[in-house]
């Protein structure tokens, strides 16, 4: 065998390894899941292969024919499932869909106000993420750990002080909604653009089940399809506006950021938001009451669960402070052993110092949810966490629990169709000699 068709082999080989070690896993990582198999289809379609620059029916290039009636179509779906008059399906990620809403608001040297990254706030929007290539001048909002919010009598002060070109919120540790209507007074003094970065809880919001931030005083949305909303990995802008702000936008993503738009990933996206109109509601519903008895059960079993005050959680994720349990370090990695995949986070307190050793666990439902765990199989994971943080089992223990526990949610709910999850490397052919 030449050496080339083993590396081609061993890479199979190590995407399969990568499915077996998550099929036997249980996910919990706030920001990720799974994709419908009608939707994964179509990442294997051409229209993986092909560019289709410009708008539906003004493009540059021959053979757009069919891609120009699904955009259509994915643009309608996402209209009617977020209420929003205006859409972009295609940014290719959350991060380019953030660059070009920059790119289309402000102009370098412009003010924008900022969740704090300490608080949960994205990288790209931190002065060495996309906010400081933009060139802008940032300000964070003050937090408030009792509450796991931004301060909303500091950010009223705070807006009214710096009077930003543009106020961005949402984050990647967002437990509870961004307090918008409580600072719609502030907004309208200033005149400033109001921008939510909804990468996390995108599913939450179509389904109808967190905040409804276009109807709450944001101008534009901007968000990840692949995090609540069981979608490919890709972006998504939405609005309601419908003048040269939104065109500056559009801009901003085409010919601004992003040159092909991966049609597949958005044809995928279509698919994935036809079957969320479906079932969004439900789906979204019980990715919330699973993280509510995650986090109460993880509480009553030892752990400190952030947020308690305000009943821990309102969306699908939940922190707790594992510094007494050998840090979010630690935390994450015998938890790796025991086969349940988290990701160490930072607190309130925590500065970027010990970014690699945080106080901190994140823990998200969204996935666990779409396997069809319900409360009773969430209180397990919950016990098998503190088994192995409060208790000291040893992780290999409870690896057997956790693959027994997952033997029953193999199948993916909330879509069309029935397909086991995991399966998909092996569709295709044996490579030969
Ligand atoms: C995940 C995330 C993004 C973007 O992520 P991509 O990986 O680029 O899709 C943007 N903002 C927030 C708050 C996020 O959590």
């Amino acid at each position: 065998m030449t050496d080339n068709r083993m590396f081609a082999r061993r890479i199979r080989a190590l995407a399969m390894k990568h499915n077996e070690m998550f099929r036997d896993s249980i996910p919990l990582i706030a920001s990720e899941n799974l994709m419908s198999p009608l939707a994964m289809e179509m990442l294997i379609s051409d229209f993986g292969s092909r560019y289709a620059e410009g708008l539906p029916y003004h493009r540059y290039y021959q053979g757009n024919e069919y891609v120009d009636e699904v955009e259509v179509l994915v643009m309608d779906l996402a209209k009617k499932f977020f209420r929003a008059e205006s859409v972009d399906p295609r940014p290719i990620s959350g991060t380019v869909a953030n660059i070009a809403t920059l790119y289309g608001t402000t102009s370098p040297g412009d003010k924008i106000t900022v969740p704090p990254l300490s608080g949960g706030g994205h990288i790209s929007a931190a002065r060495f993420g996309a906010v400081g290539l933009r060139g802008l001048h940032s300000t964070a909002y003050p937090f408030n750990t009792e509450d796991m919010n931004i301060d909303v009598d500091g950010t009223i002060r705070l807006i009214k002080q710096e009077k930003p070109k543009v106020c961005l919120f949402g984050r990647s540790v967002f437990l509870f909604p961004a307090p918008l209507k409580e600072l719609s007074e502030a907004f309208d003094e200033v005149g400033c653009t109001v921008w939510y970065d909804a990468a996390h809880v995108l599913g939450l919001i179509g389904g109808g089940k967190f905040q409804d931030p276009l109807r709450e005083g944001a101008t534009v949305i901007t968000a990840s399809t692949h995090k609540t909303f069981p979608g490919p990995q890709h972006g998504i802008i939405l609005s309601n506006d419908t003048s040269d702000l939104w065109k500056h936008i559009q801009r901003g993503v085409f010919p601004g950021v992003l040159s092909n738009h991966h049609l597949n990933a958005m044809a995928a996206l279509g698919i994935t938001l036809a079957e969320e109109l479906e079932y969004g509601a439900e789906y979204a519903q019980n990715t919330i009451a699973n993280a509510t008895t995650m986090a109460q059960t993880l509480a009553e079993g030892g752990i400190s669960v952030l947020g308690e005050k305000n009943g821990f959680t309102r969306s699908h994720t939940i922190v707790a402070d594992v510094r007494e349990q050998g840090g979010g370090k630690y935390a994450a990695e015998v938890l790796e052993q025991a086969g349940i995949i988290l990701n160490k986070n930072m607190l309130p307190w925590d500065s970027s110092k010990n970014s690699q050793n945080p106080s901190g666990i994140r823990i998200g439902t969204q996935e666990i949810t779409r396997l069809g765990f319900d409360r009773s199989d969430t209180k397990e994971v919950a016990r098998l966490i503190a088994d192995v943080l409060v208790r000291h089992r040893s992780p290999e223990d409870v690896k057997e629990e956790v693959k027994e526990l997952k033997r029953n949610h193999r199948t993916i709910r909330y879509c069309f169709g029935t397909h086991e999850a995991y399966s998909y490397v092996k569709i295709l052919e044996e490579i030969g000699e």
